[in-house]
């Protein structure tokens, strides 16, 4: 599950084809989104496989500024103000052991959930929250970072516009 995106007229190999499954997607395209609004208005489906995208011009425009975001370290503090975000975020209540820990439903008994956690042994306790009650929220499992936006931005340069797929 993710996102292939194709370049129309690919000037080199870089330009041919970029991939991010779509917990790695879905922060990129919000970075673009909220950052270069106007470079991105010329595609409107950032986050379906609709095969929307930006033609050869807008690429250009899109790829002078992420590199310029990336020289001025830019993209550097977004990703440190990002994940001091997420890691701020609380702990999610685990709904497969209503926050117990212990998970008693047939699944839960079968597995040995329903019985706590054997640190030596790693076993036993829901295996939605580690036996813990509580989880990392949804937010922790989508990552972003400078390398990501690099290495977007010299597919983008040399794509010759592309479609996400
Ligand atoms: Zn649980």
């Amino acid at each position: 599950m993710g996102m292939d995106v194709f370049g129309k007229a690919p000037a080199s190999e870089v330009g041919e084809y970029f991939r991010n499954n779509v917990w790695w997607w879905r922060p990129l395209a919000d970075y673009i989104l909220n950052v270069h609004p106007d470079l991105a208005s010329g595609c409107t489906e950032w986050h379906s496989n609709s095969a929307d995208g930006l033609d050869a011009a807008e690429s250009v425009a899109l790829a002078d500024a992420l590199d310029a975001d990336l020289s001025a370290g830019a993209v550097d503090a977004y990703q440190a103000a990002y994940a001091a975000e997420v890691a701020a975020l609380p702990r999610e209540a685990c709904d497969l052991c209503d926050s117990t820990g212990l998970r008693t439903d047939q699944i839960g008994k079968q597995h040995s959930y329903d019985k706590p956690r054997d640190p030596a042994t790693g076993l036993g306790g829901c295996n939605g929250c580690a036996g813990e009650g509580t989880r990392a929220p949804w937010a922790a499992s989508y990552p972003f970072s400078t390398e990501n936006v690099r290495e977007f931005a010299a597919f983008v340069r040399a794509s010759g516009g592309f479609e996400i797929c």
